[in-house]
């Protein structure tokens, strides 16, 4: 008898706890899942980051793609503290560009259509010194590079950025401030034309490039390089998983449309986790409308396979844009930002990464505190 009571009571008890859970979770609201690109502030202590990560998780923010150099210790010490205040945390390391460093010797930099190395002449500014994603030793940097990162315990996942050649056109909006009108492809913004590159290239399709005068009409070296950077990439992935972390992408928009004709990323063939293509509608001088397209062609390009996190680049002084020539200081206006999101949303994305939360403004946190737990009807 008392082993009878005792049975019921277990049973009683499992069934009281599975109506609460059951209670708690038709009671939770939906919330769209939100990420922001971060990058550590210098001199900030454990404290004043367990306040920021605390502010940002109390505003919805689920996890940070997070940008501190390539020092495992400093991920560690950062992860520790996101992770406390219960976020996502992602290691946000750009991957093709790097900059001098005594373990990447000169020569595996990306050669230009006129024979220039983006080592020591790099294309629009200083900081665009692009590898070549054709060499064995850049890839074996890369791999010891994420590799260590992946291995500490607080990363949830590798967020990877520049995993693209030089912009061969730039982003119509940016035209003006680099005085460009780039109306087709120009050697000095086309990559890579290192002798390895030239010389695989020819080996697989008999085609001299340096003989040809107008490289841009040969599609097969166009395909080329894009399936270059998804090699890179689906290694990389590989060195990830195989330490059970996750790996997504920092992603131009398209990608036909834009990320393969600018950047050369045929990003539908990335063995990836989840995509966050920067939707930056300013650099495209498109409209919260145009963040819609996107997110659409992003979404049934990877046939709504892999999650697609819109990136919406804030504007971060509002009163000035109107005023403000740079473009980087352009982007969503507190008044744009619902229709930014409920467009991405509507048309299949799962969820937003800001750039950046410093960007927000008291009036953008507004509107997405409004938005926040509108589940959009998908189009
Ligand atoms: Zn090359």
């Amino acid at each position: 008898m008392k082993k009878i009571i005792y049975f019921l009571t277990i049973t009683f008890l499992l069934t009281a706890c599975k109506n609460e859970v059951k209670k708690e979770v038709a009671t939770t609201p939906y919330k769209i899942p939100l990420y922001a690109w971060m990058q550590l502030s210098k001199d900030a202590t454990d404290e004043d980051l367990k306040i920021e990560f605390q502010d940002l998780k109390n505003k919805g923010i689920d996890g940070l793609m997070y940008s501190a150099g390539h020092d495992p210790s400093v991920y560690k010490r950062v992860g520790k503290i996101v992770k406390q205040v219960g976020m996502e945390f992602h290691t946000w390391i750009p991957t093709m560009v790097q900059r001098t460093n005594p373990k990447l010797k000169p020569e595996w930099y990306a050669i230009n259509g006129k024979g220039e190395s983006a080592f020591d002449k790099p294309a629009y500014v200083s900081s665009y010194q692009f590898l070549c994603p054709n060499k064995e030793e850049v890839y074996n940097f890369l791999e010891n590079l994420y590799s260590s990162i992946a291995e500490i315990e607080e990363v949830d996942g590798v967020h990877l950025d520049y995993i693209r050649f030089p912009d061969v056109i730039l982003a119509e909006g940016l035209w003006e401030k680099y005085d460009l009108v780039m109306d087709k492809e120009y050697p000095q913004f086309d990559y890579c034309y290192c002798d390895k590159c030239v010389h695989d290239f020819k080996e697989s399709s008999g085609i001299d490039i340096k003989n040809v005068e107008d490289p841009s009409q040969i599609e097969g070296w166009k395909q080329f390089r894009y399936d270059l950077i998804t090699k890179m990439v689906n290694r990389l992935a590989d060195v990830v998983h195989d330490k059970n972390k996750v790996i997504n992408a920092a992603v131009f928009p398209g990608p036909n449309s834009i990320a393969k004709k600018l950047v050369r990323q045929e990003w539908d063939k990335w063995n990836l986790d989840a995509f966050y293509p920067m939707n930056y509608n300013d650099f495209y001088l498109g409209d919260t409308k145009w963040i819609g397209k996107l997110t659409k062609e992003e979404v049934s390009t990877i046939s709504n396979k892999k999650p697609i996190y819109s990136g919406l680049f804030i504007c971060p002084k509002p009163e000035n844009k109107s005023k403000e020539d740079d473009p980087e200081n352009h982007g969503l206006l507190p008044e744009e930002l619902e229709a930014a999101i409920s467009e991405s949303m509507k048309n299949g994305a799962t969820g937003i990464c800001l750039f950046t939360p410093n960007r927000m403004t008291d009036a953008h946190w507004k509107v997405l505190e409004e938005v926040i737990h509108t589940e959009y009807i998908k189009e």
